[in-house]
């Protein structure tokens, strides 16, 4: 779907950012461009300031075997069932919503610092929420909680329709910056405050929430399609006293909800969340 249409192919964002040494089509286009611009003796620290910029988007031979052992953990010991959920993780490269020096911590199982005192969820916690939504290609989604923009880029190889809102305008500038350098569709992405969801562009099949509510926000409830589910942690602002709940609309007043065991987000914002 995304990262280069290829995900049906099974062979996903690997074939435009392969870049082990530095042999992408890309890669080869502007180092000639900047050869051309700069003349020979110029075009060399210009070519380096361009690799400098291209490099962090490389996606080495490396990272996909770490990409495709992170997959085998998710399948086997954190018993993710969804085959289309785990090409989607396998398809996305969690290294880069890293800054390069953090890189290595990429495909270990584990929640990690994006600045701004959030962090980026852990891989078996973006799996399994996605998995909770039953996400189908033509379904609408939203996710409260942009953040480093890598939930929002494995639901974009799910559905076409991805909506994401981000309540800090640092990490919702830095998430656009880094989704439009990855080709991902950044109309979706939002400034605001997510606890009142999207209202003009409800309803929604899937509302995935990131971060952890004091208590089910009615907003997004109302949001719902009917059939549609919200898959949200609730409970007490301190990590670790929430609880993972999934919502499945029934009908107009007619919700069915599942608890689906502990969990550890940091405090969802705003009018329907935590005081900030
Ligand atoms: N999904 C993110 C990712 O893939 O990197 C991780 C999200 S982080 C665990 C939670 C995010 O929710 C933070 O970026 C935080 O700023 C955001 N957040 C908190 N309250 C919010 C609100 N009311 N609306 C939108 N975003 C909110």
């Amino acid at each position: 779907m995304y990262f280069c249409d290829e995900l049906r192919k099974n062979r996903a964002i690997t074939s435009f950012f392969s870049c082990s040494g530095c042999c992408a089509p890309a890669c080869s286009l502007i180092w000639r461009a900047a050869t051309l611009a700069a003349g020979p003796v110029g075009g060399v620290p210009l070519l380096f300031s361009l690799l400098r910029l291209i490099q962090p988007l490389a996606d080495t031979y490396r990272h996909r075997g770490q990409r495709r052992a992170l997959v085998t953990l998710l399948r086997g010991q954190r018993g993710i069932r969804d085959e289309r959920v785990l090409a989607a993780l396998g398809a996305v490269p969690r290294h880069l919503f890293f800054e390069s020096a953090f890189e290595a911590h990429a495909y270990q199982d584990k929640a990690f610092p994006i600045g701004e005192g959030q962090t980026i969820s852990q891989p078996s916690t973006v799996a399994y929420q996605t998995e909770l939504l039953g996400v189908q290609p033509g379904h609408r989604l939203l996710e409260i909680g942009t953040g480093s923009g890598y939930q929002f880029a494995v639901l974009c190889q799910l559905a076409e329709n991805v909506q994401s809102i981000e309540f800090n305008p640092v990490l919702f500038e830095r998430g656009r910056q880094r989704l439009a350098a990855l080709g991902l569709p950044t109309a979706g992405l939002h400034l605001g405050d997510g606890s009142l969801g999207l209202p003009a562009l409800a309803p929604f099949d899937g509302i995935l929430v990131t971060a952890g509510a004091p208590a089910l926000p009615p907003s997004l409830l109302r949001q719902l399609r009917i059939g549609g589910r919200l898959v949200v942690p609730v409970g007490a602002a301190d990590p670790g006293q929430q609880q993972l709940l999934r919502i499945t609309r029934e009908g107009p007043e007619s919700y069915v909800r599942e608890q689906l065991g502990d969990c550890r987000f940091v405090p969802l914002r705003g009018a329907a969340g935590w005081a900030v």
